[in-house]
């Protein structure tokens, strides 16, 4: 490779990190180490509303008792930590602005209550409702307004949202390292929101400019991001950037019934979810794989063994095999 590998674990503080982010986290880890890159540690912290206090120094302490410590971070040379989202908000602002320059943006004002109003509509007549600016236009009491209108929405301070203007009727082509070639039709995506009224990006924003910006080769994430994919391969076409490699990863499911693994499944199986103990709020206790004794290099071969097999008998691995 003659671009210098750099990957990142982009967990949002919502909770503990659990053991399929480790999974996540130790795929880059290994990644960036093979190819003698850098390996990030980022905090999506832009949804306040789902922020959990102590999380950051769990998942922080949890990557350290793993064994995958993180490269880079702000103040590097001295105390450094992560790279926190919250603490680069103004900046995020700007690159929305630009998209609504470039037309690749709009305000949109609209109330829930209108958008469910049309969305009831929609599926009163069995139609799904998919909004976006080109239907917008199409709606008889319409939610897309024109620039002086907009301009006087502005004037007036009311709230409002940016949104993406998703391309009409397009064919879009999307590549996964694991996946292969897969083609989307663009008709068929809701125009996301990138700036929230709160002064907050959303995490689609927020994740492409420091995706950018922190020079990231290669996105390796869970594969409950691949419908995420073609607005993030979009939002790079729209600000004219290259785009990474993307490898979306299978996820851990449960071991019986369906659906991603869950806390509680931990307890019912009798395994840890959690590298480390966790205590909610609430008082819950919830053990972790440090606590009951397992060691961390297991944890590690443990992982690694989960959809992968190295075709041989060998059953053990340390980090540096890996
Ligand atoms: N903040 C996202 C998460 O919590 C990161 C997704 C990504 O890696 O792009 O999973």
């Amino acid at each position: 490779m003659d671009q210098q590998v750099r990957v990142r674990f982009a967990p949002s503080p919502t909770g503990p990190l659990h053991i399929g982010g480790v999974r996540t986290a130790l795929f880059n880890y290994l990644f960036a180490k093979k190819h003698g890159g850098d390996f990030i540690l980022r905090i999506e912290d832009t949804d306040q509303t789902r922020y959990v206090a102590g999380a950051e120094e769990y998942i922080i302490e949890a990557l350290n008792w793993l064994g995958l410590p993180f490269d880079e971070g702000p103040g590097i040379g001295g105390d450094f930590g992560p790279y926190r989202q919250s603490e680069r908000k103004e900046m995020y602002r700007n690159y929305a602005d630009t998209l609504i320059k470039s037309g690749h943006a709009y305000y949109a004002f609209d109330t829930s209550e209108a958008l469910d109003a049309h969305r009831k509509d929609h599926e009163a007549k069995g139609k799904t409702f998919i909004y976006n600016w080109h239907n917008r236009l199409k709606l008889e009491n319409s939610l897309a307004l024109s620039s002086e209108e907009t301009q006087k929405r502005l004037d007036n301070n009311d709230a409002y949202v940016i949104r993406f203007k998703t391309p009409e009727n397009e064919s879009l082509p999307l590549k996964d390292m694991i996946r292969g070639g897969m083609q989307i039709d663009t008709s068929v995506l809701d125009d996301k929101v990138l700036f929230k009224s709160d002064g907050m990006p959303t995490y689609h924003l927020a994740n492409i400019v420091d995706d950018h910006l922190m020079k990231i080769t290669h996105v390796i994430r869970g594969e409950e991001w691949l419908p995420s994919l073609a607005l993030h391969i979009l939002l790079y076409r729209a600000f004219g950037w290259d785009a990474p490699k993307f490898a979306h990863l299978p996820l851990i499911m449960k071991p019986v019934g369906k659906g991603k693994l869950s806390k509680r499944d931990g307890d019912k199986m009798g395994f840890p979810v959690f590298p480390l103990q966790w205590k909610t709020a609430e008082g819950e206790l919830y053990s972790g794989y440090r606590e009951d004794g397992y060691l961390p290099e297991a944890v590690v071969n443990m992982l690694a063994f989960l959809g992968w097999n190295p075709g041989t008998e060998q059953e053990l691995f340390a980090l540096e095999d890996l």
